[in-house]
């Protein structure tokens, strides 16, 4: 785990800690809300729903795994109004995971990475009409999942809300499978 936090530190986050994963609770409502397409990506995204999978399907896959990795890129903002800076904490967050990513994958072939946003890997996403082009660079938003983020760090002795004046990305990465569970993909 050490490795890892050091690893997530090196790529760019700010802070990491470890994840376990029997913490991590699938809401209907938080996926419910993806329905509302506030974000534009509903039903555009291999990585979104329903591209995504159902809920029970994306259940049964964190199932398969027992340890993970938390990370966060937290920016401090001018004001409330500060798209600058918003923008910026959301590009260095994307850098760094993608990089982590990468990395991880060298060691946890099978790890599920779980991001912030719609996955970003290509520049136009190959949803509905042929299969995803890059499957080993894709990722899902952790809301897509049904997780509520808040609770995932609560639940693992992270911070979520890094106080006024702040914006906390967060992001995880499902390491280690569950016992009895082939570590390959
Ligand atoms: S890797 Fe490309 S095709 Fe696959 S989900 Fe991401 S954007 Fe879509």
């Amino acid at each position: 785990m050490e490795k890892w936090i050091a690893r997530a530190l090196e790529a760019g986050f700010d802070a990491a800690g470890p994840l376990d994963c029997s913490t991590i609770i699938l809401r209907p409502e938080v996926r419910e809300a993806c329905g509302k397409n506030t974000c534009g990506r509903y039903g555009r995204s291999w990585s979104c729903p329903p591209g995504c999978g159902s809920l029970d399907e994306c259940a049964a896959l964190i199932r398969r795994y027992a340890l993970g990795l938390i990370v966060q890129t937290i920016a401090r903002l001018e004001d409330e109004f500060d798209g600058e800076g918003m923008v910026a904490a959301a590009d260095r967050h994307a850098q760094s995971f993608r990089r982590l990513s990468r990395e991880l994958r060298i060691d946890c072939p099978g790890m599920l990475a779980l991001g912030t946003g719609s996955c970003s890997a290509c520049d136009r996403c190959s949803y509905p009409d042929a299969a995803c082009r890059n499957p080993l660079e894709a990722s899902s938003p952790m809301e897509a999942f049904g997780i509520m983020v808040g609770d995932v760090c609560r639940a693992n002795g992270m911070e979520y809300y890094h106080g006024k004046g702040t914006l906390t990305l967060t992001a995880c990465f499902l390491l280690e499978p569950a016992a009895g569970v082939s570590p390959e993909p």
